[in-house]
């Protein structure tokens, strides 16, 4: 069974957080004179707010998911992080993940000296259930698991998923990173009944704002506690709070910008599919494509000499031969298509 107590590590249950001004007085109609701030020049010469409340009301109203249970990041990547330093004892305990994935997690348990497994996809690069499980042991803390998955482009099914997260007594990170692009739908309406979900989502991809550097985290409150007591004290600046309040109005651009993606990439996934040097398109779940084609290498450098600049996957474990598209615009596409035309 899951608890909490359980695998979180002792010097973060002992941990006296840092206490900010703004934490002890978080009022906005007052003379400030607590934080060490030049009274002049604003309005960027204050602290931002440490729990960033405003952006997570907004996100509450679209996402449907209590303000409690929301962490913010800079970036995915700093909830990836924390989450292994709050969770995982360095030499001891282990991280439990897939291959091919997303590169952060290993990158980040390495940092933290955590060791990390990790369990081939299938050929058509589903979840290993069975292996998963075996894999765990009592020192794993944290699963992590990608839908859709980077780079494969597929969503793991969720009922595979779910079945992880039932049997084992740590935390299961999903990373929806690529969820609006998905017609699978999002665990967040799984957190309510399974307290070892974390759920990732971030507003570098659907809505445009990678340059903002903004994460979120959606968890039990318990979680999201102790991710807050570890982070950095303003880890979300202003200019990013004001950007992602602005764009937290209406979710209606980012749908709109959806829908153009989406019907980009069945354009691009046709023209991709009668060019001879594609030998295989993978499907796709979200903004990006795997592709196998002949001779990788001289493909991926013939397009970088014609600045076009996908991303070369072959040396990623059952991606050999293989590189990964993102959508882009309709013109941008066309001229990857046109370029492979060309290519003999
Ligand atoms: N998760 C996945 C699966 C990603 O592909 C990426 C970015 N490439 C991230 C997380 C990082 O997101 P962020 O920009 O929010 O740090």
């Amino acid at each position: 069974m899951f608890s909490l107590d359980k695998i979180l590590r002792k010097n973060i249950k002992n941990l006296t957080p840092y206490s900010s001004a703004r934490d002890e007085y978080s009022g906005t109609e007052a003379v400030f004179l607590d934080a060490n701030e030049n009274p002049f020049s604003g309005p960027y010469n204050r602290y931002p707010d440490p729990l960033q409340t405003e952006v997570k009301k907004r996100i509450s109203r679209i996402k449907q998911v209590e303000t409690e249970n929301i962490f913010l990041g800079n970036g995915s990547d700093e909830a990836i992080d924390l989450l292994i330093r709050a969770f995982c004892e360095p030499r001891t305990d282990n991280i439990v993940s897939v291959e091919p994935s997303y590169g952060m997690y290993e990158v980040c348990a390495s940092i933290n000296d955590i060791e990390f497994k990790k369990v081939l996809l299938t050929e058509d690069f589903q979840l290993k259930t069975d292996e998963i499980l075996k894999t765990i042991n009592s020192n794993t803390k944290l699963i992590f698991l990608c839908s859709p998955n980077n780079p494969t482009g597929n969503s793991f099914r969720n009922q595979d998923i779910l079945t992880i997260i039932q049997n084992f007594g740590g935390l299961v990170i999903v990373d929806e990173a690529y969820i609006d692009f998905s017609t699978q739908e999002s665990l967040l309406t799984a957190l309510k009944d399974n307290m070892n979900l974390v759920v990732l989502q971030t507003f570098s991809k659907a809505w445009g704002l990678a340059g903002i550097r903004l994460g979120m985290a959606f968890a039990d409150s318990e979680i999201v506690s102790i991710l807050n007591k570890i982070k950095y004290p303003y880890n979300i600046n202003s200019l990013t709070l004001e950007k992602a309040n602005e764009a937290l109005i209406s979710d209606r651009t980012k749908r709109i910008w959806i829908n153009e993606i989406l019907k980009a990439k069945e354009v691009l996934v046709d023209g991709l599919a009668n060019i001879p040097v594609v030998k295989k398109v993978y499907p796709s779940d979200s903004n990006f494509i795997l592709v196998r084609v002949s001779s990788v290498k001289d493909i991926y450098k013939y397009l970088v000499d014609k600045k076009i600049i996908v991303r070369d996957r072959s040396n990623v474990i059952l991606c050999e031969g293989c590189l990964r598209i993102t959508v882009g615009t309709k013109d941008e596409n066309s001229q990857l298509l046109d370029a492979l035309k060309e290519y003999a």
